[in-house]
């Protein structure tokens, strides 16, 4: 097959409208939701079933055939990944390093990406190792695939001469024009390379062929730069479909694509956005952008649906994807989507119908019952964190096993783990119920919660700490606490202090207990130690970021403020100077930007100066913009992962939007917060094999603060 042929041969025809999101084996049980949610029509699958280049991540045929199988299921098409050029070290050690590009002076041409351990070896075209690379490719056809995309087709060079001078090189080189290739100028060498290179494409799409006769393939390679090889211009007329990868955006990459495009005589252009991370909200900016462009060319987009790592301790792909980030997975929705613009598809249909009031508030019914049924404690009033699935009884450790700091000395796992967080963010919800009924009883369920938080302070051995919580006996715990139990915790112990509901008696227990707060954090320089005096995992409460520096704030002033001792103001302003700039809402998902919501809810109501209060109200809309695109929808799961996706980051993102008590956010997203609360059986909250109290104390929380607000009609 010559260039002309490949040139004119066309590409299937669903790849001139693909929508393409790149995807590893790990992916599988997504697949559903790539085609469906996403809106995508063409899965890039990085998983080689053989000859790694160290960082695309290694799976078995058998695996990659059964992803292939998956995914045809679900109506997606399948391109599979493969190095056609380098490979890692391991694989230049065996019978292979005869078929490495070499350099004049016959050296193998390799080099140490930063992005990776080993060392890549460059293999030559003219070698068997373009055999190699069409083994592999064929394999891929019949396991059913629908194209390859050969990565980083190149002559490399690192300095010298961009030609290759091994053995096979110089044997074919001489047979085809009669010429030495040490004695030929550069540019003829190098054009020369260029043909071998798109004629090695060509015959791996050969192999693809035979091994899948009927069904059309896409083959398809990296060209990033405008090299004498590796550009459009050369390598274009070997590929049936075009495949740039490409960054930025704006008039200069539509110029690039515009130019791809022409030199391409029509055929489909693929673009991999280089996507480079900031913060999810800017991240997911720039890549709106760019595939507005890309669109805006007739070109097709390509999503990184994980981000790649470039950490050389973990090659492959990072943490970062748009099924942990929801602001990249609403760009790519957006812009994916057939539906996009039409607003007229059964999902948008279903999602403007909006839940009555009443339906909201027979779940926050449900909700009330469980709680009190289920997770407080009759006695001690600590909201326990899990629930034994059998029993439906709190999952209690021994007395032994606390003493022995069994399971660990967090009891991480245990109904002990979060009494302190879940009490003082209830408390808050009950204090709104309050505002709004008016009722004795709803104050007296407000301050059973706060016997239960000051319970937890009493029971500390070393003064001013607050355990996670307590055991029946009121006074057994775990030594060690976190940021987030103090954070959640002054803010409910805050907002009760400020409360209509509290007693001159309890308010003289709140100064108490914040002046041993404040005392033992100022003591330890504002880092939390465990009750016996011991660094703890989550004690950084000192630490320069969001997640840290407003909730150190928010824990000062709100102590300033009940002890109305002017020391503590000055130790505020003092932390303030340093920490403003990291008063964010960022810092992790849903559950943990509640939690900076909560203290800047704190800081909000407390700062006095209208300045550095426009700086936490920045934040508590920054925490709910990240939060918003969370409320979408999603079917409840048992499985852990699923449980924090599904039901916990929902939830908590709703309060987050509440909290804000910003009516102008939040009103368009109210009908996807009552969607959310009235999604969920809250008599099934369930994380791993265990009932988990977080996918029921935000319900309350969320409808009363909105009622408050005048958001959501009481009955
Ligand atoms: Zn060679």
């Amino acid at each position: 097959m010559d260039a002309q042929e490949i040139k004119t041969s066309g590409a299937p025809a669903w790849a001139a409208s693909a929508r393409i999101l790149s995807a590893t084996c790990e992916d599988m049980d997504r697949l559903a939701d790539v085609r469906n949610r996403f809106g995508a029509t063409v899965v890039l699958l990085y998983g080689v079933g053989q000859t790694s280049n160290g960082w695309c991540p290694r799976a078995s045929y058998e695996r990659i055939g059964q992803f292939i199988a998956r995914a045809h299921d679900n109506d997606l098409k399948v391109v599979c990944y493969f190095d056609t050029t380098l490979a890692e070290e391991e694989f230049f050690k065996d019978a292979h390093c005869e078929w490495a590009q070499r350099d004049e002076a016959g050296q193998p041409i390799h080099y140490q990406p930063t992005h990776i351990r080993q060392h890549r070896y460059a293999f030559c075209f003219n070698s068997p190792w373009s055999e190699y690379v069409q083994r592999a490719a064929a394999r891929y056809a019949e396991l059913g695939a629908d194209g390859v995309f050969l990565d980083n087709p190149d002559y490399y060079t690192f300095g010298g001469k961009k030609s290759c001078f091994c053995s096979y090189c110089q044997e074919r080189f001489k047979k085809e024009t009669g010429a030495d290739i040490f004695q030929v100028p550069e540019g003829a060498r190098v054009k020369w390379l260029g043909k071998c290179l798109g004629e090695h494409i060509g015959r791996v799409r050969e192999a693809m062929t035979r091994a899948a006769p009927a069904r059309p393939v896409v083959v398809t390679a990296n060209v990033c730069g405008d090299g004498p090889i590796r550009s459009m211009r050369v390598l274009g007329p070997y590929l049936n479909v075009l495949f740039r990868e490409a960054g930025g955006a704006g008039p200069h990459l539509r110029k690039r694509l515009e130019r791809d495009r022409d030199e391409g005589s029509g055929k489909p252009l693929w673009v991999v956005l280089t996507m480079e991370w900031r913060s999810p909200a800017e991240t997911a900016r720039v890549l709106a952008e760019q595939i507005e462009d890309v669109l805006a060319v007739g070109a097709c987009p390509m999503v990184w649906a994980t981000l790649p790592s470039w950490d050389p301790k973990r090659p492959g792909f990072s943490e970062i994807s748009i099924y942990s980030e929801p602001l990249l997975a609403g760009v790519v929705e957006r812009f994916f989507s057939p539906r996009t613009g039409a607003g007229e598809g059964s999902r948008d249909a279903a999602a403007s119908q909006e839940p009555s009031d009443s339906a909201v508030w027979a779940k926050v019914a449900e909700a009330h019952t469980v709680m009190w049924r289920d997770y407080i404690d009759p006695h001690t009033f600590q909201i326990y964190t899990y629930l034994d699935p059998q029993t439906l009884r709190p999952r209690l450790p021994s007395y032994a096993d606390v003493a022995a700091c069994k399971p660990s000395t967090g009891g991480w796992d245990t109904a002990l783990e979060n009494c302190a967080l879940d009490g003082g963010s209830y408390l808050g919800g009950l204090l709104d119920r309050f505002a709004v009924t008016s009722k004795p009883e709803h104050a007296e369920e407000a301050r059973k919660i706060y016997q239960g938080l000051k319970l937890i302070a009493d029971a500390a051995d070393r003064k001013g700490c607050i355990p996670r919580g307590v055991m029946p006996d009121a006074k057994t715990h775990y030594p060690e606490s976190s940021v987030d139990q103090y954070t959640k915790y002054v803010y409910g112990l805050s907002r009760y202090f400020r409360s209509p509901v509290v007693t001159e008696a309890e308010k003289a227990e709140i100064r108490t207990i914040f002046e041993a707060v404040l005392k033992r954090l100022e003591a330890d320089r504002f880092v939390i130690l465990s009750d016996t005096g011991a660094p703890i995992r989550f004690g950084d409460l000192d630490a320069l970021r969001p997640s840290r520096a407003e909730r150190l704030l928010a824990i000062v002033l709100a102590g300033a403020d009940v002890t109305a001792d002017s020391h503590w103001r000055e130790v505020y302003l003092q932390l303030r100077e340093p920490r403003l700039k990291h008063c964010r809402g960022r810092g992790g998902e849903p559950w943990v930007l509640v939690q900076n919501q909560l203290a800047f809810y704190v800081l909000r109501h407390l700062e006095t100066d209208p300045d550095i209060r426009k700086v936490y109200e920045a934040g508590s809309l920054e925490a709910a913009e990240a939060c918003a695109p969370h409320l979408r929808l999603c079917a409840v799961s048992t499985g852990e992962r699923d449980f924090v996706a599904t039901a916990m980051n929902r939830l908590e993102s709703a309060l987050t939007l509440a909290l804000t008590e910003n009516r102008e956010f939040i009103v368009p997203h109210l009908g996807a917060i009552k969607r959310v609360l009235v999604t969920y059986d809250y008599t099934r909250s369930i994380r791993g094999r265990h009932l988990f109290v977080n996918g029921v104390r935000p319900v309350e929380c969320i409808a009363w603060s909105l009622a408050r607000q005048g958001l959501l009609k009481p009955e």
